[in-house]
């Protein structure tokens, strides 16, 4: 049997423990995976792509467990109503190769980019920042308006978006959930910028979009990159790179897929494991600026899914009947053709468990 959670299981928990501890347990347990970086086996996600998006799978194993996501990014889908990013995803026991959990990961997916973002800031920004500009108010923002309240204590966002529908619907959503946080409406990317101490950008279009320009940068601002994330789709001017240090998760994807795409192959970058070891530091100056080029790295997938196991799992979550179990376990004919109707201990087989929505 397999361990299912489903959206609703995780609405539930969300309701209960609050997002800002799950965010920030989660951001723990990524803060420890990094921190055991050499005992990952890696890969660049594998993605396939199509005019209007990307489906991809996302594969890693730290030698006792391995997971994998399935995640698409197709930026017109809200158009039509439907998410522009989704996500599910298995965590599975590497001595047997079964399946212990199969998981929802959509809203799993923004708590731990939001985790994730929030993270490499604490390492990267300035520390008496407390403002920050946020473009791009869909599906992932109000996760990481949280995040960088709850664990850095920004307390004042300046939003911007092309749909104002988006700024309200955030507004809206966090206004009242968060009093203490300051959220202002901005006329331009350039005005929601000025004067920020971070800025996030995470929109969605897959194109080479330059929503940050050069001139919007000012000294000791750390930017976080979050929309740009597939080959073709990003979101800085590459001239802001050239100034900046940058931060990638794991450079084989992020040369690939991240705001570095558009850099010469022997652009530096540093991996963010340096970076929560210690052997690099992330910051030189106050007046330095500095880049997180997040594309979402199935190390994350796997903490997220190890907070799964721990903080959401419990006596009575569904399980689904993914797997056989058989007696006789060489007698998969015998347990595919099996009267259903005989009892458990006559076929040796396991009943079906219902799984209620
Ligand atoms: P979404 O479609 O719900 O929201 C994107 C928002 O960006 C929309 O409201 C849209 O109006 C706005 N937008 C588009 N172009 C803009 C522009 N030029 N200026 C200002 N706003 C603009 O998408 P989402 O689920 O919030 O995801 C946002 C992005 O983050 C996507 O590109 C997605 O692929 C990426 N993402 C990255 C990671 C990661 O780990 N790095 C994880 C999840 C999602």
């Amino acid at each position: 049997m397999v361990s299912y959670i489903g959206t609703r299981e995780l609405q539930k928990h969300l309701q209960q423990a609050k997002p800002e501890t799950a965010i920030s347990r989660m951001a723990e347990m990524i803060r420890e995976d990094y921190l055991r970086w050499s005992q990952f086996d890696k890969t660049p996600r594998v993605a396939s792509h199509s005019d209007v998006g990307v489906i991809e799978l996302m594969p890693i194993s730290d030698g006792t467990h391995y997971s994998f996501k399935y995640v698409n990014g197709h930026p017109k889908n809200t158009h039509a109503g439907l998410l522009t990013v989704t996500a599910f995803g298995v965590l599975a026991d590497v001595d047997t190769g079964y399946p212990r959990l199969l998981s929802e990961l959509t809203l799993t997916t923004a708590l731990r980019t939001a985790a994730t973002s929030a993270l490499a800031a604490r390492y990267m920004a300035r520390p008496d920042s407390r403002s920050m500009a946020l473009i791009g108010n869909g599906a992932q923002s109000e996760f990481q308006a949280i995040a960088f309240h709850t664990m850095l204590g920004i307390n004042e966002i300046r939003l911007f978006d092309v749909d104002p529908a988006a700024t309200e619907k955030l507004i809206r959503n966090l206004s009242s959930r968060y009093p203490s946080l300051r959220l202002i409406r901005a006329a331009s990317t350039a005005e929601a910028v000025r004067g920020a101490d971070i800025v996030t950008t995470v929109t969605a279009d897959k194109t080479n979009a330059t929503i940050l320009t050069p001139d919007m940068i000012e000294p000791g601002m750390h930017i976080n990159g979050v929309g740009g994330d597939c080959p073709g789709k990003t979101e800085l001017h590459a001239d802001i790179l050239q100034q900046a240090f940058v931060v990638v998760e794991y450079e084989p994807q992020s040369r690939i897929e991240g705001e570095v795409q558009q850099m010469p192959a022997d652009f530096p970058v540093t991996e963010f494991w340096r970076i929560v070891n210690g052997s690099v530091a992330a910051r030189q100056s106050a007046a330095q600026v500095t880049v997180f080029d997040s594309v979402g790295f199935a190390l994350e997938d796997f903490s997220a899914m190890r907070y799964l196991e721990k903080f959401v799992l419990h006596r009575d979550t569904p399980m689904l009947d993914l797997i056989p179990e058989m007696m006789d376990p060489k007698d998969l004919f015998g347990m595919g053709m099996a009267d259903l109707n005989i009892s458990n201990e006559k076929t040796g087989i396991a009943p079906a468990v219902p799984i209620h929505a």
